[in-house]
């Protein structure tokens, strides 16, 4: 339920209003606006009635359900789109933002010379995984804390903020003193142990959709975030598992939209991870900045061919540099523009 104030309602009568939430047992979201707060009730459905009734309680000015089954993530209790702020850089603001770099931190040299070529590009955020979690337990798992290590490194001389993923619950408090924002990735989509916990923490999440989930499970464990107390997720379309075997999966264009609809957070599109291939990755980029999304994050090597995870899908920076050329042509299209 939504529990909507009336424009200028008194701080008290605000109050009054979130300690019945929780006394009818059940979780108040407040959402103060320039005119008016909202405050979600966010529960079981059971005392439905009772919510109901605060409609005659001072300051209020109707009480509405929220039909969809995220309550936080859904359009229905946020009609204006998130902006989240990730060291001055708008995400899901008017600007494209690109976060770019290689698949894994592998070394010292690799990741400062990528992240080099990623901010001489005009790239915004260093990406770089440090804990990796991988098909084969035999592939390479990351370089762990020593990676992360590297990523300041990174971030010192470039300037550029980190994204880098969380696998494990365990490594949530180390992954959060290094990253600006921290991803979970596609295959922990429904770990909903980890997401509750990331839900406690400040940073911004960067939540990757699962390879098998629908965009209603998708935006549901975004909610499983948001139920915790951290809004600021956003919604990474990575493509998914199809018939299709040309392409590692099939980049789901249509979410683009979908969520766009759905919910007010942040769309960002994967074109690497989508398509497995490095030529592909330019065309899916614009497709998706096209239909809509708030940002992209692809993989950027300096050496492809000697990458120790997903260098077919990587970048060489002179391609990623005429990339980001290109976005910003479509973004001007789009109504959008670019970070200089
Ligand atoms: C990655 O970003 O390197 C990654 C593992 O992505 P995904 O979780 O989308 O497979
Ligand atoms: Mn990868």
């Amino acid at each position: 339920m939504i529990i909507v104030m009336k424009p200028g309602a008194a701080e008290e009568d605000i109050n009054k209003i979130i300690e019945k939430i929780r006394e009818l047992g059940y979780a108040p979201h407040a959402l103060r606006g320039v005119e008016k707060t909202i405050v979600g009730a966010v529960g079981n459905e059971e005392n439905k009635g009772r919510l109901q009734a605060l409609e005659s309680m001072r300051g209020v000015e109707s009480v509405v359900p929220i039909m969809k089954p995220y309550k936080l993530a859904g359009r229905e209790f946020k009609k204006e789109n998130t902006v989240i702020d990730v060291c001055g850089l708008q995400i899901g603001g008017k600007n494209i933002v690109v976060m770019a770099g290689p698949c894994s931190v592998e070394n010292r040299e690799q990741i400062l010379e990528s992240a080099r070529a990623v901010k001489a590009a005009g790239g915004n955020i260093l990406r770089g995984g440090a804990f990796k979690p991988r098909t084969s337990p035999y592939a390479f798992q990351g370089l762990e804390e020593e990676g992360l290590k590297l990523l300041a490194e990174a971030k010192k001389e470039t300037g550029l903020p980190i994204i880098t993923e969380v696998v494990n619950p365990n490594d949530m408090d180390l992954v959060a003193d290094y990253a600006d924002i921290m991803q979970v990735g596609a295959r922990n989509v429904q770990n909903f142990t980890l997401l509750k916990l990331l839900g406690q923490c400040k940073k911004p999440i960067l939540l990757k959709r699962g390879m098998m989930t629908t965009i209603k499970e998708f935006i549901m464990s975004a909610e499983y975030i948001m139920s915790e107390g951290n809004r600021n997720v956003i919604l990474c379309e990575r493509g998914i598992r199809t018939f299709e075997t040309a392409t590692r999966n099939t980049l789901d264009i249509s979410a683009i939209p979908v969520l766009r609809k759905e919910t007010h957070l942040p769309i960002v599109v994967d074109p690497s991870h989508a398509t497995g291939h490095w030529e592909y990755i330019h065309s899916m980029a614009m497709a998706s900045v096209a239909a809509g999304a708030d940002g992209i994050i692809v993989e950027v090597h300096p050496k492809p061919e000697d990458a120790l995870s997903d260098g077919a899908q990587s970048l060489k920076p002179a391609k990623f540099k005429q990339l980001m050329e290109d976005i910003e042509k479509f973004a001007i299209a789009a109504g959008r523009g670019m970070y200089k």
